[in-house]
């Protein structure tokens, strides 16, 4: 449907920021920072000038950890929202979260915010707030260099494997109820079994499994289906409550899009493989609640 893997990539990321996104203003203009009344992640970045940020730990190019470090696409994106809010780098504590743990986290305050190849969807948006979307990837399949799945629609009787709480393995589970899926905490566990032909294919969003493929140790050995069948717009997850924050963080986001700091952060990451950076939609900022 998508044409190769790379330009499909590029293609679904035409991204979504919203000028007027957040729509009218709810006359709660909290986080101003004007007291004891800033109970949201504006007033707390203001307060301690620190944050708690969840990121991925294990996905190349998105959020990977080497020693103490992390470096990725999300990385970058979590650098601009903190320094918006006036935080600066040596003030974010990174806090690695899995899929699953991502709605916990935020509720249970043990992050201020989540920046994790975290779908916007109706379900988390129960739970929590989503400002963004920052960037829109697609569910794919990974599958070894000679394999014969052309899409999900041939992975009946298949070993799948996915993460637990993602938005790619409840879609196996629904639409694609007979493959045989196996859920791992973590995609690096998804690829482990994948080079040891416990699994015959790996599912997530073309993005990250793309940054799976192009790991040195790997080389040669998977390639992406390039077929994407979902839409997984990425946003950043805050406390549900937190209405002021998400739009503060939208309006980061819009002036990211436009001087120049949204593009550095994809080309300093992602755009190292050559894809151009997607360019920032400013019309869809739509989903603080
Ligand atoms: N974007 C999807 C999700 O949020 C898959 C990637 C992930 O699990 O982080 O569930």
């Amino acid at each position: 449907m998508r044409m190769s893997r790379l330009t499909a990539i590029a293609a679904v990321a035409v991204l979504s920021l919203g000028v007027a996104a957040c729509g009218g203003d709810d006359g709660d203009d909290a986080g101003s920072g004007s007291g004891s009344g800033a109970s949201g992640i504006v007033g707390k970045a203001e307060k301690d000038k620190k944050l708690v940020i969840g990121v991925k730990a294990d996905q190349p190019g998105l959020g990977l950890q080497t020693g103490s470090a992390y470096e990725g696409f999300d990385i970058e994106i979590a650098k601009i929202i903190a320094k918006g809010l006036g935080v600066p780098e040596s003030g974010i504590e990174w806090k690695t979260t899995v899929s699953a743990n991502r709605e916990p986290f935020i509720q249970q305050g043990t992050v201020d915010l989540v920046v994790a190849t975290y779908t916007i969807n109706d379900e988390r948006k129960t739970k929590v707030n989503f400002a963004g979307p920052y960037y829109t990837a697609g569910q794919d399949l990974l599958v070894p260099t000679g394999s014969d799945i052309t899409g999900p629609e041939s992975l009946d009787g298949k070993k799948v494997c996915s993460v637990s709480g993602s938005t790619p393995a409840k879609r196996i589970q629904t639409d694609y109820p007979k493959a045989q899926l196996q859920q791992f905490d973590a995609y690096s566990k998804c690829i482990t079994a994948l080079a040891g032909n416990q699994v015959d294919a790996v599912t997530t969003d073309d993005i990250i499994l793309a940054g799976y493929a192009a790991q040195d140790q790997y080389a040669g050995k998977f390639k992406v289906v390039g077929k994407p069948f979902s839409t997984e717009p990425y946003g950043i997850g805050l406390k549900k409550d937190d209405s002021a924050g998400c739009k503060k963080i939208n309006e980061i986001l819009t002036a990211a899009g436009t001087d120049g700091s949204y593009k550095a952060a994809w080309d300093n990451t992602l755009g190292k493989s050559g894809t151009p950076a997607p360019t920032l939609d400013t019309s869809k900022l739509t989903n603080c609640g």
